[in-house]
Parts: structure tokens; C-alpha cells; sequence
């Protein structure tokens, strides 16, 4: 899941790759590492710990490495632990070639067994160290040009990849190349080019961009320009986007954390996944990205969603909603499981695959197997350009603008609302619907960030109950029916940035297990709104109670029975119980924010987790 730059041009290279791993590092930090090509000599400076580590340790050794061409890598380890050693980039023997790599080398193990026999020796333990020996070793006894002993290497390996690969003798020239892992190009004037696993740190020199495809290595070369081949040798045609990313949104803008910039931003968020597409005036839904796909979705006996983490609880969601308004059967999927399970596909089926980054390796798996049997593929994810809204057949890109903060906030509720206006359109052309319930939920919907600014109001107040709960071993956090995803959606923010211990549960299961749990030291929280099922919630509430456990609630404005049993109770507006997801999870994401912030944690970058989960 690590984050890879490159740079050759007529700039000092090191602090555009520095500036680029900032950004890039989201998707990894327990090590960082650059090289630098001048004079025909590459020097290297890598470490154990974040970019600003590696920054501190430059400076102590006497200040910048000066070149014009350069390498850089933030590290999520999958071969080998986090150490200086394991630390990108890696050389070859002889240190003339260094490369960075994201992904993973599957056949690692018997490359580096014959590599090893043939004399070549291994420094680290990491898989990517494989293949800059293999390159190596094919561009000696071979006698090829570097471009060639590259391309004959990835042939021969077995996973996922970006690599970039600098060699001392070839100084002008930087090969790219990825399959399975992301990898774009900056085109910038004047023979600069840039190369980043996102378009984060290139956004900020050039608009121009080429994503490369899978199996396709980019030659950028500072005199000749970008020449894109691929793996079989044939030249490709490289095709230059512009950005739309804007700078601004990649900056904190006064807020102490991502993630509580992104939680704020949500009013916002959900609008611009909104625009355009539900139009409440005209009592219509319209989504461009899906309408020459919305027979198949009329049509289809079965939808299956894939996701992982929080778009897995988006998913759950879109079961609901679906099966609810549109009368269609839902399948929510872990895409891990899904691609491994052999499992039953229909070609009148239609997959949703949910990711934030569009990267998600597993969901990217799950949706070729899906493919495969002739299932349509649809695709809700927020980065524009990225690996799956290019491998599905169609989809809405959910427009949260990028999502830094590696817990999941403004994505979901992003997420959540594609869903829902996907659903809603669904149910219109399908005339599962009645007229009035779609034409009041479409204003209901519309209300919807207005209601989510109200519930950010708030936030003083669940500072305070946050206050009280910061110390706690275990939480435990229930709902029913829409609120039961939200349930687990609170639990998940809760372990992944605060570290405690926190179950999920539809509330109603809480008596065949969890409930064995609870004791005066427990908090619970409750989702809880008025709504199909909340007099059985009330009595879970009682249940609770009974046991001395601590009941947080979450609630409609105005309700009374639940307070008077609950330590604690946070009101949030009434809408349809359909639409509650995006209005319950906020207090949750607020509340598990404040927590991390006052244990100590690092929020936006919480241990041993990556934002984009690129490897299987
Ligand atoms: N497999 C490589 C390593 O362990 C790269 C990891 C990644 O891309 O997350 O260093």
C-alpha cells in the first residue's frame, strides 16, 4: 500500500519527492526512503519511521541531496518488518539500479532462491528486493537496454506492482510500470515529468496526467518525452487527462486533523455527490454514469455488493435500501471472501463494488471474477480516474473530494447517498415505488446536509460524553434495521483510531452473546432513532440497564422515553428512517475522533493501517 514518486526534469528532485511523500503518506508510514541520481552517482538515505523522520536524518547528514532526477517511497510492509534495511528504495548489487515498489512479488520466494544460487545477494527481506536482482541479473546476461531487462522481468513475476526503477547509467531515463497497484504520470512543461501512486503529489506542477494501465511501463525520458509500452513490447498510445483535483483539498485548512476537516465537510460532500443527479424541484433522479445500464439493474434477479472495512458497511446500507425500495435481492460480499469462495455469479446479475480510492486490490479481484461470468459491474468510488471505475462496466463516482484521514468519514456517508439515489432511480424505472414515498424521499434527501450541519452542532457536547468514555477497555454499539451498518460503522471508527475495543451488533443479537459482556463498566452505545424498529430497541435499551451497563444513545430530537433511561443522549433531526445512515454515523465518527485525540492517538494516521489497501 506504499506510496511511490519519481521525478526527472530541469527542477532539484528532492523536494518535489519530499513534498510528494507528505502527501502520499496516507498510504503508508512505518518507513520512507529516497534516491537521488547526479553526476552518475545514486545516493540513497532511507529509515525506519515517518517521512519526517527521513527528512530529519538528511538534514543531520549535512542538508538536501542535489540531482535533478530522483526516487521516493513511505513503506506499508507486507515482506519484512519495518526497518532501515527493509526501507525503500532497494539497489541492485552493484547499486548502479535502485527501485521502489507497491504491491506485491508472489513468486518472491523461488526468484529469490535461483537468484541467490547465480550469486546475487540479498540485503533485506522484502519481496521487492527480488525484483530489482532480477532486472539486474536479465540486463547483464542478456546485454539489454534497461527498458528491455525490465520488461523480460515482469513477465516472469507473479502479483502486484508499481515500480519505478533509476538507473547511474541511463541518467535521462526513469522506467514506470504497475499492474495491480496504481500509477500515474505528471506531464509537466518544459520536459518535467512526475510519477506518484496518486495524483496528490503531482497536482500541485502539472494538470496533465496519464494513468497507466495494467502491464504497461512508461520510459520518461528528460530529452525524449514519455514513450508508453507494455509487457508483450507493443507501443501504446498514452492518453493525457486533465485534473480536476483541486490543491486546496489536499490541505488540513485549520482544522487540527483530517479527519475532523473531513467529518466537517460532510454537508458539503453529500451535496456534491448529489448535484446534478437528484433534482427534487423536478421530482427526478439522474445518473448519467448508470442510465445505459438501468435495464440491467430493472432486469436483474439478484444484486451483489462488494466492499471492504467501511464500504463494506456502505454496502449494508445498499441492501437495505435496495431491498426496501427497489424489491430487489441483495448480497453483501467481503470482496476477499467473494473472490476466493468459487462463488455462484448469474450473468443477469449486477455487482456494485464499493471502494474510496478504487484501488482496493481484493474488490479489484472480486470484480474481474465477476466479470468473468458476465456479470454487469457497477462502481461507486471517490477517485476519479482510478483502477476500478476503469475495470467495471459503468458507475457514479461518489465526488467526496479526497479523503486524507485514513479512518473513513466523509466517504461513507458519500457512499451511502450514491446508494441511495441509485436505489430511488432504480425503484422509479422498476415502479416498485409509490409516486408520493419517491417524490418524499427525493425532498427528504435534499434536506439531508442541512440536517448533518445541525448534527456537527453538537460537537461540544459529544466532546464532553467522549471526555467520559476515554478510558474505557470495551464499547459496545448496537442498532437495528438502516442503524444496524451505522452500529458497526461506530465500532470500526472506534478500534481503528483509539485502539479500544469495540463490537458491533444488530441490537437484537446482543441476548445471544454480548450481552454476557455487560456490566457497570460497559458503555453501549445505542443507535436509536424513532423508526420501524425502535420500540424493540427501547427494550434493549431496558436490557442494558438492567445489567448497569452504560447506555449512550443516539436519538430524534424531541424523544423522551429513551432519555430518561439513558446516562447520555445525543439528538439528531428527523428524516425518513431510509435516510438516518447519514445522519447517525456523524456523532459517532465525532465521538471516536475525540477519544483518539484524547488517548494520545494519531488520528489521521493510526498504527499498522494504510489508507488504500492495494495488496491482498
Ligand atoms: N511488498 C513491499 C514491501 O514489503 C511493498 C509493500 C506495499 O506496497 O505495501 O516492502
Amino acid at each position: 500500500m506504499c506510496g511511490i514518486v519519481g521525478y526527472i526534469g530541469t527542477k532539484e528532485a528532492y523536494p518535489i519527492l519530499i513534498s510528494g511523500l507528505r502527501r502520499l503518506e496516507y498510504r503508508g508510514y512505518d518507513s520512507a526512503g529516497v534516491a537521488i541520481l547526479k553526476d552518475g552517482e545514486i545516493t540513497t538515505h532511507k529509515c525506519k519511521g515517518k517521512v519526517s523522520s527521513l527528512e530529519a536524518m538528511i538534514a543531520a547528514q549535512g542538508g538536501n541531496p542535489e540531482g535533478q532526477v530522483g526516487i521516493g517511497h513511505t513503506r506499508w510492509a507486507t515482506h519484512g518488518p519495518p526497518n532501515d534495511v527493509n526501507a525503500h528504495p532497494h539497489a541492485s548489487d552493484d547499486g548502479q539500479m535502485v527501485m521502489i515498489h507497491n504491491g506485491i512479488i508472489e513468486n518472491y520466494g523461488s526468484l529469490r532462491q535461483e537468484l541467490s544460487k547465480r550469486g546475487h545477494v540479498f540485503k533485506s527481506d522484502t519481496d521487492t528486493e527480488v525484483l530489482i536482482h532480477l532486472i539486474d541479473d536479465i540486463r547483464k546476461n542478456a546485454d539489454v537496454t534497461i527498458f528491455e531487462a525490465v520488461r523480460i522481468a515482469l513477465n516472469e513475476v507473479i502479483g502486484a506492482y508499481a515500480i519505478v526503477v533509476m538507473d547511474r547509467n541511463t541518467p535521462d531515463q526513469l522506467i514506470a510500470a504497475k499492474k495491480g497497484s496504481p500509477l500515474v504520470v505528471g506531464i509537466g512543461k518544459d520536459k518535467d515529468y512526475f510519477i506518484a501512486s496518486d495524483a496528490t503529489p503531482i497536482v500541485e506542477h502539472t494538470k496533465n496526467v496519464v494513468y497507466l494501465d495494467d502491464e504497461e511501463i512508461a520510459i520518461i525520458d528528460a530529452r525524449d518525452g514519455f514513450k508508453l509500452m507494455n509487457i508483450k513490447n507493443q507501443e501504446k498510445t498514452p492518453y493525457v487527462q486533465e485534473l480536476e483535483l483541486k490543491l486546496e483539498a489536499l490541505e488540513k485548512g485549520g482544522f487540527e486533523h483530517f479527519m475532523l476537516k473531513e467529518i466537517y465537510e460532510q454537508p458539503r460532500s453529500i451535496l456534491d455527490s448529489m448535484r446534478g443527479r437528484l433534482r427534487a424541484d423536478k421530482g427526478r433522479v439522474e445518473l448519467g454514469g448508470i442510465r445505459d445500464y438501468i435495464q440491467r439493474f430493472v432486469h436483474a434477479k439478484r444484486i451483489i455488493i462488494l466492499g471492504c472495512g467501511t464500504s463494506w458497511h456502505a454496502g449494508l446500507v445498499g441492501e437495505y435500501l435496495f431491498e426496501d425500495l427497489a424489491r430487489i435481492p441483495v448480497e453483501v460480499e467481503y470482496a476477499s471472501e467473494f473472490r476466493y469462495r468459487n462463488p455462484v455469479i448469474f450473468e443477469d446479475d449486477v455487482v456494485i463494488a464499493i471502494s474510496q480510492s478504487g484501488e482496493t486490490a481484493d474488490t479489484l479481484a472480486a470484480i474481474e471474477l465477476a466479470k468473468s461470468k458476465g456479470a454487469t459491474i457497477i462502481g461507486i468510488c471517490n477517485v476519479i480516474g482510478s483502477s476500478i471505475p476503469r475495470a467495471t462496466h459503468a458507475g457514479s463516482y461518489t465526488h467526496a473530494g479526497p479523503e486524507i484521514g485514513v479512518a473513513s468519514t466523509k466517504a461513507f456517508t458519500a457512499q451511502v447517498t450514491v446508494l441511495t439515489l441509485m436505489a430511488l432511480y432504480v425503484a422509479r424505472e422498476k415502479g416498485s415505488i409509490t409516486e408520493s414515498r419517491f417524490h418524499r424521499l427525493l425532498i427528504e434527501l435534499d434536506a439531508i446536509p442541512g440536517k448533518v450541519e445541525k448534527v456537527l452542532e453538537k460537537n461540544d457536547q459529544i466532546k464532553f460524553i467522549a471526555d467520559h468514555y476515554k478510558s474505557v477497555p470495551n464499547a459496545l454499539y448496537l442498532g437495528r434495521g438502516y442503524n444496524f451498518p451505522v452500529a458497526l460503522e461506530g465500532a470500526l471508527k472506534l478500534k481503528e483510531i483509539s485502539y479500544i475495543h469495540a463490537e458491533g451488533y444488530p441490537a437484537a443479537e446482543m441476548k445471544h452473546g454480548p450481552i454476557a459482556l455487560i456490566d457497570e463498566e460497559m458503555p453501549v452505545f445505542f443507535v436509536a432513532p424513532r423508526g420501524g424498529a425502535y420500540e424493540k430497541i427501547v427494550s434493549n435499551i431496558q436490557e442494558v440497564k438492567a445489567r448497569k451497563g452504560k447506555i449512550i444513545a443516539i436519538v430524534t430530537e424531541g424523544e423522551e422515553q429513551v432519555r430518561s433511561m439513558a446516562d447520555h443522549v445525543i439528538e439528531i433531526p428527523d428524516t425518513d428512517e431510509c435516510l438516518m445512515p447519514l445522519l447517525t454515523v456523524i456523532p459517532l465518527q465525532l465521538l471516536s475522533y475525540h477519544v483518539a485525540v484524547m488517548r494520545g492517538c494519531n488520528v489521521d494516521q493510526p498504527r499498522n493501517l494504510a489508507k488504500s489497501v492495494t495488496v491482498e
